[in-house]
């Protein structure tokens, strides 16, 4: 997928139209966890709490959206949890 060269393509002015752009350049054909990498059990999050965007996978029980990292910060505060069990 080539980036859009006009200043006035959506992408650049709705954030709607960014983030299913960066989507679809991530996520050509499928959507696939950024934390462990599954392919299954993923479905779409959204209402208004959530806000548009995330994801659920149901392998990892993790939340994400586009534009998550290969996240450290899932791993830390799962290593901390780990440390410090909550009551
Ligand atoms: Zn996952």
């Amino acid at each position: 997928m080539q980036t859009p060269e006009l200043l006035s393509d959506p992408v650049y002015h709705d954030e709607d139209a960014a983030r299913s752009y960066l989507e679809r350049t991530r996520w050509p054909e499928y959507v696939h966890c950024p934390l462990c990498g599954s392919l299954e059990k993923i479905s779409q999050l959204g209402g208004e709490s959530m806000g548009p965007g995330w994801w659920f996978c149901g392998s990892c029980k993790e939340k994400f959206t586009v534009r998550s990292a290969r996240s450290w910060s899932a791993r830390i505060s799962r290593f901390i949890s780990g440390c410090w069990p909550s009551a």
